[in-house]
């Protein structure tokens, strides 16, 4: 499952969101303050990003 994180523009909260909260956001808004929200204020996050901290799995062959 996708995972994002809502950043509100307007009380600038960052949340770490799934998908059907992702939805949820959407329908009703910003579960702090209530603003409506839009996808742009969602950003997709990354899941492995840190994988060369425990495996050395570099891929830099140029
Ligand atoms: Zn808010």
């Amino acid at each position: 499952m996708n995972t994002y994180e809502f950043t509100c523009p307007d009380c600038r909260s960052a949340i770490p969101v799934t998908d059907p909260m992702r939805e949820a956001t959407l329908a009703n808004g910003c579960p702090i303050c209530g603003r409506s929200v839009t996808g742009e204020h969602f950003a997709v996050r990354r899941r492995c990003e840190r994988r060369s901290l425990d495996g050395g799995f570099d891929i830099s062959n140029g």
